[in-house]
C-alpha cells in the first residue's frame, strides 16, 4: 500500500542551520524531497539558480501571485518568498514527504490550508550563535545581519505555533532529530486505518 505523503514546513531564523539540517536529514533518501522557492532576492556568491531557490524578478513573482502558481507567499527583511504549488501537489501525490522551508506567515498560510502539515521550528543554541552563524556564513552584509537578528526575535514569539521545536547545536543530531519526527509521523494511527480493515 503506497502510503500518503506528508509535507513538512520547517521554519526558523536565517542562520539557524535549517538548510544544513535538512539536507542532512535527507542525504540518501529517495522518499523526501525539498521544495525550491521562487525569491526576488539576489542570489549569494555560490548559489545556483534552481538549486537553493528560483531567481526572479518582482514583475514575474507577481505574476506568478496573479495566476495563483504559489500555495503560499511573504515578504521577508524586503524581498519576496513563495512556495511554486505545482511541485508540492505533483510530489505529494506520488506519496513523497515534502520539505519547505519557509518563515512564519508563509507557515501560517500552508496549514490553513494544509492542517495536516507538521510544523516544525529549527533554532540555534542562543541569538549570540546565531549572530555568529550570519557572520561566520559570509554571505550578508552587517545591514542584512542585523535585520535577520530583529526578524528572528519576532519569530521566537510564533514558536507556540509549531508542532516540534529542534535545538540546533550539533548538526548530526539536528538531522537525526529531524529524521525521527519524519519517521514518527508516519506512525499516526489516523494515518493506519486501512490496516485494520
Ligand atoms: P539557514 O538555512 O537556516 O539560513 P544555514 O544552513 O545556511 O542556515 O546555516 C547558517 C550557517 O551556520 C552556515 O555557515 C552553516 O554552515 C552553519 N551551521 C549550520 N548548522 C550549524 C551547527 N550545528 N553548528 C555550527 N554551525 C552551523
Ligand atoms: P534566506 O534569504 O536566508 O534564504 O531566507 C530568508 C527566509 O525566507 C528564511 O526564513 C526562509 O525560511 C524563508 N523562505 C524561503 N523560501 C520561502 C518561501 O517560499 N516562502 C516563505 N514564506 N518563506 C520562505
Amino acid at each position: 500500500m503506497i502510503e500518503k505523503g506528508k509535507l513538512f514546513v520547517i521554519s526558523g531564523p536565517s542562520g539557524a542551520g535549517k538548510s544544513t539540517v535538512v539536507f542532512k536529514a535527507m542525504e540518501g533518501r529517495k522518499d523526501v524531497c525539498f521544495s525550491t522557492s521562487v525569491t526576488t532576492r539576489k542570489p549569494r556568491p555560490g548559489e545556483m539558480d534552481g538549486r537553493e531557490y528560483f531567481f526572479v524578478d518582482l514583475d514575474r513573482f507577481k505574476e506568478m501571485v496573479e495566476n495563483d502558481e504559489l500555495l503560499e507567499h511573504a515578504e521577508y527583511v524586503a524581498n519576496s518568498y513563495g512556495t511554486p504549488r505545482a511541485y508540492v501537489e505533483e510530489k505529494l501525490a506520488e506519496g513523497m514527504n515534502v520539505i519547505l522551508d519557509i518563515e512564519v506567515q508563509g507557515a501560517r498560510q500552508v496549514n490553513e490550508k494544509k492542517p495536516d502539515a507538521v510544523k516544525i521550528f529549527i533554532i540555534p543554541p542562543s541569538i549570540e550563535e546565531l549572530e555568529r552563524r550570519l557572520k561566520g556564513r559570509g554571505t550578508d552584509t552587517p545591514r542584512a545581519i542585523e535585520a535577520r537578528l530583529i526578524r528572528a526575535r519576532q519569530e521566537y514569539r510564533e514558536a507556540n505555533f509549531y508542532d516540534y521545536i529542534i535545538i540546533n547545536d550539533d548538526a548530526e543530531r539536528a538531522a537525526k532529530e529531524l529524521a525521527a519526527i519524519m519517521l514518527a509521523e508516519h506512525c499516526r494511527a489516523a494515518d493506519k486505518m486501512d490496516y485494520l480493515k
